[in-house]
């Protein structure tokens, strides 16, 4: 496992990784006339000052979603499907907001599993997804999916020290941060293909999506 070191430290201000507080001040902000986003409520204490963002008030973002999903519960038609996914692809991607992976890669409801973290990184959690999705549910292919402007390439693993210094608890995780994002998906191939716990490691590709042009690059092995 390497893990990048010696990049310049970054605080944890970092903005497209942190929690509420961070994830505004990046986000793409969307236009927003709506009513019920009243910037004098809800705010945490440790917000920074700046424009508000539609989701800060409290509960009004999930609130939205609550609503939204009484539309699509309206319109939906249980397709009677059983849990294993018709194409036995497991997706490993990146949690980027920009990346709508369905779309990127045409798939349909019940086609894979989509296993999503900060990054797309090959952790021990995203093998016990795809242990699980192989063993339990009868996937064959992993598809690995980082990007371009990733934010995990912004931060180094000093973000665990800045971390520990702050709330005073080191995590056990590593941050998984990297520069090279060719690279990276190399790393994340090579461990899913050598780690014991897959059955099926022989049809495991890697890609880089272009957020800017949609495309996906493939990385081959070197
Ligand atoms: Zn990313």
């Amino acid at each position: 496992m390497s893990i990048p070191t010696g990049g310049p430290a970054e605080s944890l201000g970092s903005p497209d990784l942190t929690g509420s507080s961070g994830s505004a001040a990046v986000s793409p902000d969307r236009p927003s006339s709506d009513p019920s986003s009243d910037p004098s409520s809800g705010l945490s204490s440790g917000a920074p000052s700046g424009p508000v963002s539609p989701g800060a008030a409290s509960g009004s973002v999930t609130d939205r979603l609550v609503e939204a999903n009484q539309h699509y519960a309206a319109a939906f038609h249980d397709p009677g499907m059983g849990a294993a996914p018709v194409l036995k692809v497991a997706v490993v991607a990146c949690m980027d907001a920009r990346l709508d992976l369905h779309k990127a890669l045409g798939l349909e409801l019940g086609d894979c599993h989509t296993i999503r973290n900060a990054g797309g990184v090959v952790t021990d959690d995203a093998i016990r997804s795809l242990a699980i999705s192989q063993r339990a549910l009868g996937t064959r292919s992993i598809v690995l999916i980082h990007h371009t402007n990733c934010g995990m390439q912004t931060i180094t693993e000093d973000f665990r020290t800045e971390l520990e210094r702050e709330v005073g608890q080191r995590p056990t995780w590593s941050v998984e941060s990297f520069t090279d994002v060719d690279q990276d998906v190399r790393q994340s191939m090579a461990r899913v293909r050598t780690s014991p716990f897959l059955s099926h490691t022989d049809d495991v590709r890697g890609f880089v999506f272009d957020v800017h042009s949609g495309l996906l690059r493939e990385i081959t092995n070197k």
